[in-house]
């Protein structure tokens, strides 16, 4: 069995019918309970839900202090290469663009490491495009092992992998891995990824599945929200999430809400979704899974990030740069997508004291 079994399960599901259906009674009936079914995350999910977003919301800021402290975990993302053998219509990497293409060596790797660590960052994400012919498993490899004399933490963001090479990554010292599915929908994921290896929607679904047989610490996924109903997404990410979290209850499952944000290309989100939804998205989930993390990145503005903190975030990125060794190097770069948040770690990590949580830089180290 794998998730796409309980996708099939709900993918021609008629929400619209459900939720004409759902009264102000059943919203008060699932406030009530401590342990909440799928069908309760989706009710939580619905328009009716709208009216109870603050009770839900209380109840979502007490399940985070419960489960995770008034913490927040800080990272900051670093790009390897924008090489890109796919055509992802929402994406300024996509092989059409016309942008200067850049794989940063090994020296440039050191370099950006010993500059972003200075700035005490100690958990690094690493992205690449999906060129596994030049931004090959023994290229990240050998990345990985430069970067663990700087960080405590190495996330991965780059193109599925299968479980011996996400093996060999982990055994070098990887022990987290992101990986969004882009939408659940698979109509609209074949529509807006033209051509590429990423056109296999199965070998994506399953890539953190894949990583939790390899025994990774921790796998954040999520929908690139604007291609489908939001509603939908959501649901299918909550569901996504609890299949791992049950399935590999030694892997620290996470998601995120990422928002399609302006990049090189003229491509628009087919839904919007406003700061509401993100905020209903994120209490509804912290209901469903009250041990699931919840990482919101600088796509969204620094008012939006401050006051969804206490909702359920666990994680937040800072300093970011979305451009080949950005972090060292500002000039003549292609942003894969404009970041919104624009806080030094430093301003950062005083805002999250303000707000009565404490910044988390390092909470361990790999052996
Ligand atoms: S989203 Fe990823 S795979 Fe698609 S074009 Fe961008 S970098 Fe390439």
């Amino acid at each position: 069995m794998s998730f796409y079994d309980i996708y099939s399960r709900y993918k021609d599901f008629d929400i619209d019918s459900f939720y004409n259906n759902i009264s102000d009674k059943d919203i008060e009936l699932i406030l009530q309970k401590d342990i909440l079914n799928e069908i309760d995350f989706l009710m939580l999910l619905s328009p009716k839900a709208e009216n109870f977003l603050e009770p839900i919301a209380l109840k979502a800021n007490s399940l985070t202090i419960q489960h995770f402290g008034k913490t927040i975990l800080l990272y900051t993302p670093m790009y390897l290469a924008n090489y890109c053998t796919n055509q992802c219509l929402y994406c300024g990497f996509n092989t059409k663009n016309d942008i200067k293409r850049k794989q940063m060596s090994l020296e440039e790797v050191e370099a950006e490491a010993k500059y972003i660590s200075s700035k005490g960052i100690k958990h690094i994400l690493i992205l690449t495009g999906d060129a596994k012919d030049i931004s090959s498993v023994e290229y990240i490899n050998s990345c990985v092992n430069i970067l663990k004399k700087y960080f405590n933490s190495i996330s991965i963001e780059i193109f599925p992998l299968n479980e011996d090479e996400y093996s060999k990554l982990i055994k070098s010292g990887v022990d987290s891995l992101t990986i969004y599915q882009e939408t659940y929908n698979e109509y609209i994921y074949d529509k807006v990824h033209l051509k590429g290896p990423k056109k296999d929607y199965r070998y994506r679904l399953d890539a953190p599945e894949r990583a939790c047989k390899s025994y990774i610490n921790s796998v954040n996924i999520g929908a690139l929200l604007g291609l489908d109903y939001w509603r939908k997404e959501a649901f299918f990410t909550g569901l996504h999430a609890n299949y791992l979290q049950n399935k590999y209850p030694h892997v620290e499952v996470s998601i995120s809400t990422p928002r399609i944000r302006p990049h090189v290309g003229d491509f628009s989100p087919y839904h919007i979704v406003s700061d509401k939804n993100i905020v209903q998205f994120i209490v509804a989930l912290r209901l469903f899974l009250p041990r699931c993390g919840v990482t919101i990145s600088t796509r969204e503005s620094e008012n939006f990030r401050n006051n969804i903190l206490p909702l359920g975030v666990t994680k937040m990125s800072t300093d970011s740069n979305t451009s080949v060794g950005g972090h060292t190097n500002k000039q003549n770069q292609t942003n894969q997508f404009n970041i919104c948040d624009t806080r030094n770690v430093e301003k950062m990590m005083e805002d999250i004291k303000t707000l009565g949580y404490q910044p988390i830089l390092k909470n361990w180290d790999i052996i």
